[in-house]
């Protein structure tokens, strides 16, 4: 077998590299370790406007609710309220949403091969097991979209991310006071160094948090998740579709090496502040394809993909890496601090206007240059002013 590009793992990442590949005039086959399409799922499925528009699919049968904002729980119990001028974001259904992007690239002249594990890449040779046959692959560019686990990235040579979160999650019949809103949890008890969650969809809710290596289990803060007088009041009892899985944060310095490059959760390019992948995996994965169809003809070489995506995301996911850090050493009564001054009113309508779950930056940049400073450098420092 032989083939101009070779893009292991069908993700979102893998699905939009292969398509911009083919769609760039490369022959291109995309394989996939598991005999279907977005299985397991490893993830809350909530996605921004922007990113939906990104994968290049519409709103489709996916689908499953549109948020308009969210409530914010201090850990003390106080509730900000962030509303969206608009619909801000999507609830998907990420096996419906996984296939669908695939069927795009397929519709562009990606081949596929299910049940086929990328082992080794040793120059231009792709070492598979196939249907439980070992096989070897020809390929002029290797995309690595697989995961955060990436076996192309330990074959290739190439570092991890800096950090892992754990991730944990469950769905269940959920009682919302607005179904439009997803509920954020914040709190050293609730989800030691990120935040909990529960997104509403059709009488339900998936219920989880991410957490900070070290300390106690996921699943230690999910139970206590439970109890938190919010969740109590509106989980229902008997849960499914349990999700565990980790969040790669913070990108290593290289992400390409000979004719090899990392997209997606493999590159670490993931939103700091939320945990989103989608989004900043989609761009990069765009910029991926492209590039290895120029490389096979000798136009580019795997240096311009490094280039174009950290100059299109890295800076949004260096200073999300900041501003996640900063988060992170804020005891809970800095939290409820911190949450406080997001309620004042005035501050309330910058976030309106400015918030962006995809650009947190853009609403620091603004809360940094407002006359309510004070507090936010008191909080995080003098040096977090110089980020923005
Ligand atoms: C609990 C949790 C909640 C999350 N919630 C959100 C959210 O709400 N919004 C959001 O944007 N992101 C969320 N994420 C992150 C999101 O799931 C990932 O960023 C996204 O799936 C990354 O896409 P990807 O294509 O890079 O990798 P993946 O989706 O992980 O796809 C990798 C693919 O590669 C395949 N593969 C792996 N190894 C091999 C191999 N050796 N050979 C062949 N195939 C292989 C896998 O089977 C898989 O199909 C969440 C993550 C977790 C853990």
């Amino acid at each position: 077998m032989k083939y101009d590009v070779v893009v292991v793992g069908a993700g979102p990442a893998g699905a939009m590299a292969s398509k911009y590949a083919a769609k760039n005039g490369a022959r291109t086959l995309l394989i996939e370790e598991h005999a279907s399409i977005g299985s397991p799922v490893q993830c809350t499925g909530l996605i921004s406007t922007p990113a939906l528009n990104e994968c290049e699919i519409g709103e489709g049968s996916f689908v499953l609710n549109k948020m308009k904002g969210a409530y914010v729980y201090a850990p003390d119990g106080t509730e900000l309220a962030v509303n969206g001028k608009e619909v801000m974001a999507y609830v998907i259904d990420r096996k419906i949403f996984d296939r669908a992007l695939v069927e795009k690239a397929l519709d562009c002249g990606v081949d596929i091969l299910m049940k086929t594990r990328f082992t080794s890449v040793v120059k231009n040779r792709v070492s598979v097991i196939s249907n439980g046959e070992r096989k070897e692959i020809q390929a002029g560019m290797v995309i690595g979209a697989d995961g955060l686990q990436s076996a192309v990235c330990r074959s290739a040579g190439l570092s991890k991310c800096d950090k892992f979160l754990g991730g944990m999650q469950f769905e269940a019949p959920y009682a919302p006071n607005d179904p439009e809103y997803v509920e954020i949890f914040t709190g050293n008890d609730v989800a030691p160094g990120f935040f909990a969650w529960a997104v509403p969809f059709n009488g339900m809710a998936r219920i989880g948090l991410a957490k900070n290596p070290g300390d106690k289990p996921a699943s230690y803060y999910l139970e206590k998740l439970l109890l938190h007088p919010v969740v109590a009041s509106r989980y229902q009892g008997s849960r499914t579709e349990h999700v565990v899985g980790g969040i790669p944060l913070g990108c290593p310095d290289k992400t390409v090496k000979d004719n090899v490059m990392l997209v997606g959760d493999a590159a670490g390019q993931v939103k700091p502040t939320s945990g989103g992948g989608i989004y900043m995996g989609a761009i990069c994965a765009k910029i991926a394809g492209e590039v290895a169809a120029k490389a096979v003809r000798g136009e580019a070489t795997v240096d311009e993909y490094e280039k174009r995506w950290r100059s299109a995301v890295g800076r949004e996911l260096s200073v999300g890496m900041m501003i996640h850090k900063s988060l992170g050493k804020l005891n809970d009564e800095n939290l409820n601090e911190f949450i406080a001054y997001l309620n004042q009113p005035e501050i309330r309508d910058v976030i309106t206007e400015y918030g962006d779950m995809d650009h947190p930056s853009v609403l620091f940049r603004k809360l940094l240059g407002g006359s309510q400073k004070k507090q936010l450098i008191r909080l995080f420092g003098v040096a977090f002013r110089t980020l923005f």
